[in-house]
């Protein structure tokens, strides 16, 4: 799964633009469990990000990842702001260490990225948080055999609808205590779009021969 700094920057694309598109449907869901505000944070910085996409042609993936992620930290705000920041600036500075990012790649420095963000968000997994997303994206790609980039979209998808289930322990949800259960995480949601957004755009043409969308076609 190499890919270059243009296609990187497809994928970038992609993941800003369905945060942006899901804007309303993530305010709902923090509205229901926190203060309404996920929606408009993650469109402020993803919009951000999506307009130095040009600017960033020149740099390494590794770079044009930590950039975004930097940018994130800087626009998005509340408590999502730094833990995406985070997120983004720990995938960066590993991706700067592998000169091909295969799949074990892409594991391994999710791994690091995921333990940064624990420790930032000073959470763990079954908790009601991003954590409940990423801890499985991690275990699917890290599996070698089955783990299959296209099938990424529905195990981040199915771990979001998992939260549904969850007490939240962190965060404003939190407050609220059980009435937190019956609602989905907000920052899983936000979570799980980006990373369907992501391995659809990194996993390529369906062999089917749909129209999928995908990184390397949108550059032809
Ligand atoms: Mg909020």
């Amino acid at each position: 799964m190499p890919f270059t700094n243009a296609e990187l920057l497809v994928v970038i694309d992609r993941v800003c633009q369905a945060v942006i598109d899901h804007a309303d449907e993530l305010t709902a869901l923090d509205r229901a469990i926190g203060d309404a505000d996920h929606g408009l944070n993650m469109e402020r910085g993803f919009r951000a990000v999506q307009s130095q996409l040009e600017k960033w042609r020149d740099l390494a993936p590794g770079a044009v990842i930590s950039e975004a992620g930097k940018t994130l930290v800087m626009t998005i705000g509340g408590a999502s702001g730094p833990l995406y920041g985070t997120l983004f600036m720990r995938l960066g500075q590993e991706f700067s260490r592998v000169p091909e990012a295969t799949q074990a790649d892409l594991a391994a420095a999710l791994r690091v990225a995921i333990d940064a963000v624990k420790a930032r968000g000073k959470s763990q997994v079954g908790q009601k948080t991003l954590l409940d997303v990423l801890e499985p994206v991690h275990a699917h790609l890290a599996e070698p055999t089955k783990g299959s980039l296209r099938e990424l979209a529905a195990v981040a998808d199915a771990a979001a609808q998992a939260t549904i289930a969850l007490k939240a322990e962190r965060g404003r949800a939190s407050f609220l205590g059980e009435r937190s259960r019956g609602h989905m995480d907000p920052g899983a949601r936000s979570c799980a779009l980006i990373v369907a957004a992501a391995a659809h755009s990194l996993a390529g043409p369906v062999p089917s021969g749909s129209t999928q969308d995908n990184a390397k076609e949108g550059l032809r």
